[in-house]
């Protein structure tokens, strides 16, 4: 089952996005990175251990850090094994044999005689999603390819790579343009002259093609497990990273990249955007950013006066908890973040759900200004923006909406609660009115529907 049984937070969830496994209900927990972890070809894998009723039962063992299919990445180890010499050279050819067909540098080459090429003769394979050189058409003959790449398709891969979203190792929703520009225009306002882009390819992608103009200062380093990215930006602009086990596949040389974009010289600020798939693993992204963190805290002397490396972590807002729980720090703006191939996160104006993805962030909430055009507006006590329906309690003394509409105080259970619940004297709290007494219905953490779990919910298989 892999880590498909990690928790989600169902905290404060809508309906219809409770995660089902809680933790104590039975699952796995994730113990961590241990220093003497085996690898699989995407770095050192990860310790679990099953839990029941909360607690850890059985043997603990090592699993793929960045697939939560099983179909994607097989590995499985128990802690306790001993693995003889045989099977660890098997393992090591195996992680070998496991890498993508050209290294970086060698896409770096093949990309600047791609642009040499006269446009009749730019293909691009869609079955192997690679930019083919003309010697190469043969061997894709039976494929499907596009042809008269422009410079403007080579500026934006995003548009042209199929999105990984069928698959739950890579679940890639891509920003709307609306959400893309809205954060850009956010870290510039804010100053911010660098953006370490985590997973976030079209943010990264923006920043990159505004960079060519003249005027526009800000530049971008992306990390990201994707590795079709090498084909279209140099060892400096693009690092392929698994932001589950920190782990930079180009290993010193690569890391050394990232440092270095990170030592801010003449002033000129450093951001951090990640957002991460959305499959849990909190502690695990959480333990990464904090190493990134450290590298930028490393990057001076002076150690930016105690200061942390600004941050924005797009997320559900259901995973709230979780995110302060290890980043105090930090807190949620209620801006919706919006995607393009993803149904259920589009804009709420359109007719279609409301997006619940969120920006955690350790900058000052005044000083994160959101579009009052979208109905968004600063309420004076709370210093933040907040959504058009997030009244301010009075009790609360807070805007205490999560989801965008107008919530209620329960006196009861002495808080706010969303609109559709009442308080249910068995359970001793506020729950819809439906609901079955001192039992969670199990619904999809993705999808919203009951009968199944994420881990094998329909609308993540390919269609
Ligand atoms: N909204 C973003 C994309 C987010 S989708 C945008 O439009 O730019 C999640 C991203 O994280 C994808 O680009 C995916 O390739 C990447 N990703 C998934 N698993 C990862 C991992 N283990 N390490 C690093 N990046 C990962
Ligand atoms: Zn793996
Ligand atoms: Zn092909
Ligand atoms: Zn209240
Ligand atoms: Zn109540």
């Amino acid at each position: 089952e892999g880590g498909g049984n990690m928790a989600a937070s169902g905290a404060g969830a809508p309906e219809g996005w409770c995660g089902p496994e809680r933790p104590g209900a039975g699952g796995l927990a994730l113990l961590g990175l241990a220093p003497s972890a085996p690898s699989c070809p995407h770095g050192p894998a990860l310790l679990f251990v099953k839990t029941s009723q909360g607690k850890e039962e059985g043997r603990r063992f090592y699993a793929c850090s960045a697939c939560r299919d099983r179909k994607d990445c097989n590995f499985f180890q128990w802690e306790d094994e001993k693995v003889s010499e045989t099977r660890l050279a098997a393992r090591e050819e195996y992680n070998r044999n496991h890498q993508p067909p050209f290294t970086h540098r060698q896409n770096v080459e093949r990309y600047k005689n791609f642009v040499l090429l006269p446009l009749s003769k730019r293909r691009f394979c869609q079955e192997c999603q690679q930019l083919l050189l003309p010697a190469e058409w043969e061997k894709h003959s039976d494929h499907q390819f596009l042809c008269d790449i422009s410079s403007a398709q080579l500026k934006s891969p995003s548009q042209l790579l199929y999105p990984l979203e069928n698959k739950k190792t890579n679940a890639q929703y891509l920003f709307a343009d609306r959400s893309c520009q809205f954060l850009l225009d956010l870290i510039i306002g804010l100053g911010f002259r660098r953006v370490l882009s985590v997973g976030t390819p079209r943010l990264h992608e923006m920043i990159q093609s505004k960079a060519s103009q003249e005027d526009f200062r800000v530049r971008s380093l992306l990390l990201d497990i994707d590795f079709r990215y090498s084909q279209f930006y140099t060892e400096d602009e693009f690092c392929h990273y698994n932001m589950f086990n920190h782990y930079f596949f180009g290993g010193e040389a690569a890391r050394e990249t990232c440092r270095k974009f990170l030592y801010q010289d003449s002033g000129e600020r450093v951001i951090m955007v990640t957002d991460p798939p959305f499959g849990g693993l909190v502690e695990a992204l959480a333990s990464s950013f904090k190493k990134l963190m450290a590298m930028w805290k490393d990057t001076e002397k002076e150690g930016h006066n105690n200061q942390e490396m600004p941050v924005f972590w797009i997320f559900p807002y259901f995973f709230e908890s979780r995110i302060l729980e290890f980043f105090p720090s930090f807190s949620m703006m209620d801006y919706q973040v919006d995607y393009d191939n993803h149904a259920l996160y589009k804009h709420g104006k359109t007719g279609r759900r409301q997006s619940p993805v969120r920006i955690f962030t350790n900058l000052t909430p005044s000083m994160i200004v959101l579009p009052v055009e979208e109905g968004y507006r600063f309420c004076t006590i709370c210093q933040r923006y907040v959504s058009s329906g997030n009244q301010h309690c009075e009790i609360c003394n807070s805007c205490t909406s999560k989801d965008g509409r107008r919530w209620k105080h329960c006196v009861l259970c002495k808080k706010c609660v969303k609109p559709s619940w009442f308080h249910c004297k068995n359970c001793n709290c506020c729950a819809l009115q439906n609901h079955t007494c001192e039992k969670t219905d199990a619904v999809c953490f993705v999808c919203g529907k009951a009968g199944h779990k994420r881990s094998t919910c329909p609308s993540l298989s390919h269609t």
